[in-house]
């Protein structure tokens, strides 16, 4: 059953259309690819699903919330059932590999020891366990990566979704980075990445892809 809808789901920036009608149900254990070229609007479809845009027009229901009529009271509920990596990263550079993945259990009241236990099963799932008292700037662009989706899975989040997530990395980083989201879509987690990395793509023989261009959805 659908764990993300979308019915005609429009999206104008000032006089600027960047979706156009977008109708679009992805179930849940899914794995979906989301191309396009640059401007295509794929940044500001996943930007709507992790809540940091509004859609202009159109309802879109996620995990079973109508995100039009969703409380305020409600949304920090589903922003943890959505974790979220970037092309950039977005660590926080003065707290360490540990304090970063750790930030999101806090905010989320859950009980030191608890948040310890959790922090460390990612960072080893991750393999970033020995780097867990270094700053974000002195780690590579993959090992930041690493930390940036360890932290997006310690909540143990039902959708990740990814933007470019591969885009600044080097082909081996690109590898492991894309390999921990098959392993999280083996346990059952719905996918969402938007990627340019069409050797990535190719070389899976997993997941559905879909295409935008100038905000317009054409399901391969
Ligand atoms: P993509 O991720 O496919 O590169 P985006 O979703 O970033 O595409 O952008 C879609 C269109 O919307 C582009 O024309 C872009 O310039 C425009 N756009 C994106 N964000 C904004 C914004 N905050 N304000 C105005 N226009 C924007
Ligand atoms: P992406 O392709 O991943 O969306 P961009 O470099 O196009 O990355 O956009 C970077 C940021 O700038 C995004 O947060 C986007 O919302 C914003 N942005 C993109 N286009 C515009 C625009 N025309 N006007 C204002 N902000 C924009």
């Amino acid at each position: 059953e659908p764990i993300i809808r979308c019915f005609n789901v429009s999206k104008w920036y000032e006089n600027l259309c960047a979706l156009k009608k977008i109708n679009l149900d992805i179930c849940t254990g899914e794995f979906v690819f989301i191309t396009g070229p640059s401007g295509a609007g794929k940044s500001t479809l996943l930007k709507i699903l992790y809540l940091d845009e509004t859609a202009s027009e159109g309802q879109i229901v996620v995990d079973g919330m109508n995100l039009a009529r969703i409380s305020k009271a409600r949304m920090p509920y589903l922003r943890r059932r959505l974790g979220v990596v970037f092309q950039d990263f977005k660590l926080i550079p003065n707290r360490t590999v540990y304090e970063n993945v750790a930030l999101v259990l806090e905010v989320a009241g859950v009980k030191k020891s608890l948040i310890r236990q959790k922090v460390l099963q990612v960072l080893r799932i991750t393999g970033m366990t020995r780097k867990i008292h270094a700053l974000p700037p002195t780690l590579s662009g993959g090992e930041q990566q690493r930390v940036a989706f360890a932290r997006a899975v310690v909540g143990e989040p039902a959708i990740i979704i990814a933007d470019e997530p591969t885009g600044s990395l080097d082909h081996d980083s690109a590898r492991i980075i894309f390999n921990l989201l098959v392993k999280y879509n083996d346990k059952g987690v719905t996918i969402l990445i938007a990627s340019h990395n069409l050797h990535l793509i190719n070389n899976t023989n997993r997941g559905r892809h879909i295409h935008l261009t100038n905000g317009e959805l054409q399901l391969m």
